[in-house]
């Protein structure tokens, strides 16, 4: 017979395997289908943080067989900036990510650009105050100003919330002819959320697991502005519902609003059909202390932005894309800036980052920009990039089997592309000068000798070809007794001015006979005359 204990035991885990069951079930019965929205404001260039965002997003959506949307956030008409928007779209495409649903795709939710859906918010605002959960607030700037001043005069910090909103110039302190005499008479106000006063707001977090917050740290904040048009945080609660999205991925900075909107989504009803949220670690400077911005770019020389931006004025700010970063790199490189995959691998395609990708595996601590990095991916995935493609891309005046020659010669060697052209101009330039240090110390006898017998050997190589360019120095070397570790470098010298560089053979076969003796000729010369 068992003991009490292990019946107990056994009913314990019989009543919790039920209940598994049971929330298993409650869970696919709810299950939502995954949809995920990139919700950018377009303000200016979009920031490469943007861009991981977008991408944890795309990751997420096509992992889960879900959809992506992009919904702009334009509601703030001081802050738009013309053609932020286009700039955000031409971004994402760049780096692969493409959008199943929103502005410029279209779908069932349109318009997906916010400053299109006003009387959308109006109506749901209208819904809040209708319910009692928002109020009108009339209190000039200066009122509130003079709050604030004499809260801080007193030691303390003003918030419009349940205990000051009945001092305010309010709906809910007025008198309902007040009240209608004023909205009559069209004095401008601005819409409130009617936040508890005592209450705690709870959610889980996908990333920072459970957050807790007591209402009465929040403030009443305001849901419509006086030009009638809503604030960020209505319509982004709003819209998520409205557009159905299952995961709301979004920058760190928003973990302090995320409590207000779950207080909104309760407000409306719909908090058991909320999003889930997820919201992802900081863009570190370099050294890792304090956020990324602008000035570490322009510090240390690297963009932050994906594609060059003109701003408003003119000026403008430097792109990766431009800079020469491959998108595979770029997009290797940001998703490994808070997330990371749990074995060695670091190179990924977007099709194995969509299968490997996890929300889980997300870190919480935020991720430095460490740029060295970027241009390492950058350099492998160059490596692995068609040498037809680079060849037609950076080099479209070359000839084409002239073109492959230098692609293949310089792209192990470059960390951006269009060095690959750079080289080769180089590459076709006589030297004008000879490095110094390298002729002082080997611009010998033998070198001399071995130079010269190399020179007036090569008009009888037929095809100019670096096996048999290396074939003839050899023997020429040889029947001389000079070894070729000795002079190799000199040659070099005399080729291009430089001690080092890549393969010399291959050069010269680029470069070509006619041009390769006329370099001898000319250094054997000079360097005559200087020694
Ligand atoms: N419009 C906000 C932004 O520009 C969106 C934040 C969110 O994803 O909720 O980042």
């Amino acid at each position: 017979m068992r003991n009490f204990t292990d019946s107990l035991s056994i009913l314990i885990a019989q009543s919790s395997l039920l209940r598994a069951n049971v929330n298993h079930s409650k869970k696919q019965m709810t299950q939502q289908a995954v949809r995920v929205r990139f919700a950018p404001s377009p303000t200016g260039g979009l920031h490469i943080g943007g861009v991981r965002t977008a991408l944890y997003n795309y990751l997420l959506a096509k992992k889960l067989g879900g959809k992506m949307l992009l919904r702009i956030e334009d509601t703030d008409q001081t802050r738009f900036v013309s053609g932020a928007e286009e700039y955000i779209i031409e971004a994402l495409s760049w780096v692969g990510i493409t959008i199943d649903e929103g502005v410029g795709v279209g779908g069932p939710h349109e318009p997906y650009r916010q400053s299109e859906r006003k009387e959308i918010y109006q109506k749901y605002s209208q819904q809040l105050l209708d319910e009692d959960k928002a109020y009108y607030a009339f209190d000039t700037s200066e009122e509130l100003d003079a709050m604030r001043q004499t809260f801080e005069s007193q030691g303390s910090a003003f918030q419009y919330n349940a205990i000051t909103r009945l001092k305010l110039s309010n709906s809910l302190t007025l008198s309902p002819e007040d009240l209608k005499a004023k909205l009559d008479a069209g004095v401008p106000y601005v819409i409130r959320l009617k936040i508890p006063a005592k209450d705690e707001v709870r959610f889980k977090d996908l990333i920072r697991d459970w957050v807790h917050v007591h209402t009465s740290t929040l403030d009443d904040k305001v849901l419509m502005k006086s030009d009638g048009m809503p604030t960020y945080h209505l319509a982004n609660v709003v819209d998520d519902h409205l557009m159905e999205i299952s995961h709301v991925i979004r920058g760190e900075e928003w973990l302090p609003s995320a409590p207000m909107h779950v207080l909104l989504y309760r407000a409306f009803g719909w908090e058991s059909t909320m999003p889930q949220f997820a919201h992802l670690p900081l863009l570190l400077k370099p050294e890792g202390n304090g956020k990324l911005s602008k000035r570490d770019g322009d510090l240390g020389g690297f963009p932050i932005f994906p594609l060059e931006w003109t701003n408003p004025d003119g000026s403008k700010a430097k792109g990766f894309r431009e800079e020469g970063y491959l998108k595979e790199a770029m997009v290797n490189f940001l998703v490994l800036l808070g997330w990371n995959p749990g074995t060695e691998q670091e190179l990924f395609s977007m099709e194995e980052l969509i299968e490997t990708f996890t929300l889980e595996r997300i870190n919480k601590s935020g991720a430095k920009f460490d740029i060295n990095k970027a241009k390492w991916f950058n350099q492998q995935y160059l490596k692995n990039y068609p040498d037809e493609d680079l060849a037609r891309m950076y080099l479209p005046n070359y000839e084409t089997d002239t073109a492959l020659k230098i692609v293949h010669l310089f792209k192990e060697r470059v960390t951006f592309p269009q060095e690959i052209g750079e080289e080769a101009t180089a590459l076709f330039a006589t030297p004008e000068t000879y490095d110094e240090a390298i002729v002082a110390a080997k611009w010998n006898d033998d070198a001399k000798r071995g130079i010269t017998a190399f020179k007036d050997a090569l008009p009888s190589i037929e095809n100019f070809l670096a096996e048999d360019i290396k074939h003839t120095l050899h023997e020429e070397l040889e029947k001389l007794g000079i070894k070729m570790g000795k002079i190799m470098q000199m040659l070099r010298v005399a080729l291009t001015g430089a001690g080092a560089g890549p393969d010399l053979m291959l050069s010269m076969e680029i470069i070509g006979k006619k041009e390769v003796i006329a370099r001898l000729e000319k250094a054997i010369l000079q360097l005559t005359v200087i020694s």
